[in-house]
């Protein structure tokens, strides 16, 4: 039986957070063994973040990234790990499908414009981030793309440009569809649950993101200072946006259903909600700085192993690459 596959990736950039592991880090290892999975840490869009434009730094991060995606429970003997920029097919692809993209689709992407927003000046580059996007899923013909609900509308748009692709040249590429949480999907800020949780964001501003790699103090202070409504009400219908974000966090750490964690907070105080989350996300980190840890101690492994990934997933995405050259006419 053909079994489908699952291409996901996060940008070397920032501080990992908590959002990035439930949306999708967790998810990308709870489902490779049921897919052939592919992980890649998108270094090359991550050049089109002005603060990450350091080249010792992005190569540090780099590797970090690759230790959390392990550390998170990706098993690099199960699924590809590597690096994108390590397989210039992503590139190259990227080209031949700006070539096919209206401007006005990537104009009217809604991170494109929250990140524009905040620029002072804009590259071409951040307005072409979907088209790279799209390149790295296509290369690999994913049927599915766990990510987090930000990133549905880059997903929609991978489609869009595959099927634009395919009226002008000819059939190339497998249509991917979102593999997408339920609950947890959209972690917000502990500082302001109403805006995402976000590693540019969480950089800079103490006291909205929760680190992968943060200590168990960094963890307690920042939950315990989260930001919630006046009142009481710990349901998942009607509590206020802070503490349904707790709730929610809660919910996807723990696996317990709504109903069960709803009981379990019933007639107590926000102040019971934070410490008992508080315990649950460092007891769930606990195991992964552990083995980030141990991976980082031994650089000359984790390089081994983006090798290994790396001769793993070039082979299918040049494949790819040989296909849409002959189609439009390229070599
Ligand atoms: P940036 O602010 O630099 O865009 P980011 O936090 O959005 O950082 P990305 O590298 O863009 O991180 O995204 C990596 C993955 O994490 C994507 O699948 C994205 O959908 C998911 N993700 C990001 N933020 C959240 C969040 N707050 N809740 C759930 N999933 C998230
Ligand atoms: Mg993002």
């Amino acid at each position: 039986m053909h079994r489908q596959r699952v291409l996901s990736g996060v940008q070397p950039t920032g501080k990992i957070h908590l959002g990035n592991y439930v949306g999708a880090l967790s998810l990308w290892a709870d489902n490779q063994y049921r897919y052939d999975s592919f992980f890649c840490v998108v270094d090359l869009h991550a050049l089109t973040i002005p603060e990450a434009v350091d080249p010792t730094r992005l190569r540090v991060k780099t590797r970090e990234t690759a230790a959390l995606y392990i550390a998170a429970g990706v098993d690099p003997a199960r699924s590809v790990v590597f690096v994108q920029s390590a397989v210039t097919a992503h590139a190259e692809l990227a080209w031949i499908l700006n070539c096919v993209s209206p401007l006005g689709w990537l104009e009217r992407m809604t991170q494109y414009k929250t990140k524009a927003a905040r620029q002072e000046s804009v590259s071409i580059g951040l307005l072409d981030y979907p088209v790279l996007q799209a390149a790295d899923i296509l290369l690999y013909q994913a049927d599915l793309v766990p990510v987090g609900e930000d990133q549905r509308q880059h997903i929609e748009l991978t489609r869009d440009i595959a099927g634009r692709f395919h009226r002008i040249f000819g059939p190339a590429f497998t249509l991917p569809a979102p593999l997408i949480r339920s609950s947890g999907a959209r972690i917000m800020g502990l500082d302001d649950p109403t805006a995402k949780m976000s590693k540019s964001i969480g950089e800079v501003k103490p006291g909205h993101a929760i680190g992968l790699t943060d200590s168990p103090d960094e963890i307690r202070r920042v939950i315990m200072r989260a930001a919630t409504d006046s009142g009481a009400d710990l349901r998942f219908d009607t509590a206020g946006p802070g503490v349904l974000n707790l709730l929610t966090i809660y919910e996807v750490l723990s696996g317990e259903p709504r109903e069960k964690v709803e009981a379990e907070f019933e007639g107590r105080g926000y102040g019971h909600l934070k410490r008992v989350v508080t315990d649950r996300v460092i007891a769930t980190l606990e195991p992964v700085q552990q083995r980030y840890r141990e991976l980082m101690a031994d650089p000359a492994t984790l390089e081994a192993l983006l090798a290994d990934g790396t001769d793993r997933a070039r082979p299918i995405a040049d494949a790819t690459l040989t296909t849409v050259k002959r189609l439009t006419g390229l070599g």
